[in-house]
């Protein structure tokens, strides 16, 4: 029959993403949504990337990975290496020698937030309230931040290497901190004549942490005083220690279902710990593979991969000529950038989904859709694709046929339509090693606010796809 025949030459030459709702059975669609409640509890409690790392390391070693110092270079063994508490290299040694290659699949555990300054605690005089000075961390809309209860994660260092954890605000009796805005009914002329984006300016972003005096009647700042006596009370720390300490302030939200029927996530921090996570989940799960298999969770991403624990550190090259040495005791520059050029790499970033509202700033062509699977985007960058990696074909094609071998739902995808704006990723940092990279993760809207949206159906894929990666890509 003629109808018949054109159905077959169509699905012969013609491609589309597939909605992956409509592509799974029922067995399925209870595993993504199975999958999806491990991955919110762990993003709900890990929400820097110390944090992160030491989350990933009880996992790795409950699936016996080992730290390198105790690695013996078997193959299937399963080592761990840990960058300054922040980033962090897992590793399950393959069959074959590393100079002929080798699967890394790299993703970033920081995530846009709000830091503290140096000298961040300050009682205001006139107005009876004490208030901590911020800096923010990586590209936001400052507007989105404020109004939301927020909380304070991280460390600071005492004497002598001693270090305390600090995490305030996640449990439901704790108190959170607040950046307030301006009410509506004054905000006419000092707000609503700037532009969007100045909405809330750098240095409105204070933080509300105390309005209760120490003691009453006295000289002094005694509200501040009282919140430096409540932190040293219960934390051993004193003003000077705030100097050089990583406090980080993050929404408190734990992350929700979205819509009626749970298809979507809402979390903070799903740029980029979603592929943080699903690319735990899968070097965790691999046995013996053919290659040697390296997941890489770095730090400093969102503002551009610098210092030692970003993408741009010699860490990586460190860590091949451990792995390189772990074989046979030797090890030669030669060796080194062989097997770096040899590596094959996905970068697993976000990209954006289309938003609804906004559809304008994306080609729709080419714009990811909620639901479609892994994003691959081939280039990043912005204007004539500058300071971007544009991934090879020969790399891009077999990546692709190596999804489809195995069933992994993906899409094609770019940041936004030509000229609207851009970003980029690790990726070209791993390009400059002379490692063949291409972008590849879920998509979000929402994207860098404090509760960024996925649909569970594409974190999902991106668990199968580097997983698959890691197990088959030869
Ligand atoms: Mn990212
Ligand atoms: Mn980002």
């Amino acid at each position: 029959m003629p109808k018949k025949k054109k159905d077959e030459l169509e699905e012969k030459l013609v491609y589309k993403p597939k909605f992956i709702w409509n592509a799974v059975d029922a067995k399925k669609r209870k595993e993504i949504f199975g999958f999806a409640e491990d991955y919110k509890r762990f993003i709900g409690e890990v929400k820097t990337e110390r944090e992160f790392v030491n989350r990933a390391r009880e996992m790795a070693e409950k699936a016996g990975f080992v730290p390198m110092e105790k690695a013996k270079g078997k193959v299937g063994e399963k080592i761990y290496v840990i960058n300054r508490n922040k980033s962090m290299a897992l590793i399950v040694l393959g069959r074959r020698d590393i100079a002929e290659g080798s699967n890394i699949v790299v993703a970033h555990i920081d995530a846009p937030r709000i830091d503290l300054k140096p000298h961040p605690l300050y009682e205001d005089k006139e107005t009876f309230l004490a208030l901590l000075k911020t800096h923010y961390y990586g590209g936001i809309k400052k507007y989105q931040w404020v109004n939301i209860p927020l909380a304070l994660h991280g460390m600071v260092y005492l004497k002598g290497g001693k270090t305390v954890d600090i995490v305030i605000g996640e449990d439901e009796k704790d108190p959170v901190l607040m950046l307030p805005d301006l009410l509506p009914h004054l905000a006419r002329k000092v707000q609503g004549e700037r532009k969007l984006f100045q909405g809330i300016e750098g240095e409105e972003m204070n933080l509300l942490i105390g309005s209760v005096p120490l003691k009453k009647d006295e000289e002094g700042e005694q509200i501040k005083l009282n919140i430096l006596k409540i932190l040293n009370d219960r934390y051993g720390i004193t003003e000077k220690d705030l100097i050089g300490a990583e406090l980080e302030v993050v929404p408190a939200e734990k992350p929700r279902d979205v819509g009626l029927d749970k298809g979507l996530i809402a979390a903070y921090g799903q740029d980029d710990r979603v592929c943080g996570y699903t690319t735990l989940r899968a070097i965790l799960e691999i046995d013996r593979p053919e290659k040697t298999a390296i997941a890489l969770l770095m730090d400093k991403e969102e503002i551009g991969s610098e210092t030692n624990t970003g993408s741009k550190s010699s860490f990586i090259e460190y860590l091949y000529s451990q792995l390189i040495s772990l074989e046979d005791g030797s090890f030669t520059p030669r060796d080194l950038y062989g097997a770096m050029t040899n590596a094959e790499v996905l970068s697993a970033d976000v990209d954006a989904i289309m938003d609804p509202s906004f559809k304008q700033v994306h080609e729709p062509l080419n714009a990811a859709k909620a639901s479609h699977g892994i994003v691959l985007t081939k280039y990043t960058g912005a204007g004539g694709k500058y300071s971007s990696n544009d991934a090879h074909a020969e790399f891009v094609g077999k990546i692709l046929e190596l999804f489809d071998e195995n069933g992994v739902f993906w899409q094609a995808g770019e940041l936004g339509k030509v000229d609207e704006g851009g970003g980029g990723t690790i990726a070209k940092f791993m390009a400059e090693r002379n490692m063949d990279v291409v972008d590849c993760g879920p998509g979000l809207l929402s994207m860098h606010s404090p509760m960024e949206i996925a649909s569970k159906a594409d974190i999902w894929a991106a668990y199968r796809a580097y997983r698959v990666f890691f197990e088959k890509n030869h």
